[in-house]
């Protein structure tokens, strides 16, 4: 569903993706660690065609985007709006519209971008929201909710778009612990029972352990490591996971 070939974003003059070398399966759940600054966010903005890439080849779901190198590129404009569609992000900071019930929240962007009919885009919200285990909640306004409610109805608003690669970024970093559990099981059961792509950035390393297929490993803007979740974290190969690992355990 992704793939990288020497793919490299720099900013101005700021590296701060090397080379990256990878590629994402279909149906794959990928969680990309390690420590502040080594460029995860990034990969998912670019992914999601928020950042553009600035040399080499990324293909998302078998297409390549253009690289600022082509020189076409317009600023903060996805250049392959097509694509971008196929794709969902749910932010650190659930950005919810505040004078929007849920229900509203979750139905406009399937009537206004899918064209779907009033009903559909209902109907569909609903069987979201009952994923997401918030079928009870449409009429609230986000205030009312919890974050962790504000977190569970933003995934659900990207899943009524109906994306092939869900790109989630920190999502429960903004939470109080005791609300964290329950956005990482609504992912869970997602990574399980959907053949969607996800990667995931994330500082929860039982989460990373427990859903994904694969971890990637940042550091300094390479990934230094990237394998099976029980290789990372019972014997990683790279002293940079080690000590990445020693630290936040
Ligand atoms: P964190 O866990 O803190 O979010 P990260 O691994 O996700 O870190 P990125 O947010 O991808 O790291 O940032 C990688 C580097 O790119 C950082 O040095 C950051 O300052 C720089 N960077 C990110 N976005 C921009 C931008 N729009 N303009 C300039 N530099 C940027």
């Amino acid at each position: 569903a992704l793939d990288f070939r020497d793919v490299v974003k720099e900013f101005g003059d700021n590296r701060v993706l090397d080379e990256l070398d990878f590629s994402i399966a279909r149906g794959e759940t990928v969680s990309l660690i390690g420590p502040s600054g080594s460029g995860k966010t990034t990969v998912l903005r670019m992914a999601m065609q928020l950042e553009s890439v600035t040399s080499g080849s990324l293909k998302i779901l078998g297409e390549e985007l253009p690289t600022e190198a082509e020189g076409k590129l317009k600023p903060g404009v996805a250049s392959r709006p097509d694509l971008a569609r196929r794709c969902g992000m749910v932010f650190q900071q659930y950005n919810l519209f505040p004078h929007m019930n849920v229900l509203a929240n979750l139905t406009l962007s399937p009537q206004s971008v899918l064209k779907m009919s009033r009903d559909e885009a209902v109907e569909a919200s609903r069987r979201y929201l009952a994923l997401v285990g918030l079928s009870d909640k449409e009429d609230a306004y986000p205030r009312q909710l919890s974050g962790g409610q504000q977190q569970r109805i933003a995934i659900a608003r990207a899943l009524v778009m109906r994306p092939e690669i869900l790109l989630l970024d920190e999502i429960t970093s903004a939470l109080d612990p005791e609300l964290v559990g329950e956005v990482l099981d609504v992912v869970k059961n997602l990574a399980s029972e959907t053949d969607i792509t996800i990667l995931t950035v994330t500082h929860e390393m039982r989460f990373a352990r427990d859903v994904s297929d694969r971890v990637a490993m940042f550091s300094g803007g390479k990934v230094v490591e990237f394998a099976d979740p029980s290789i990372i974290f019972e014997a990683p190969t790279h002293p940079r996971t080690r000590s990445f690992l020693n630290s936040v355990l």
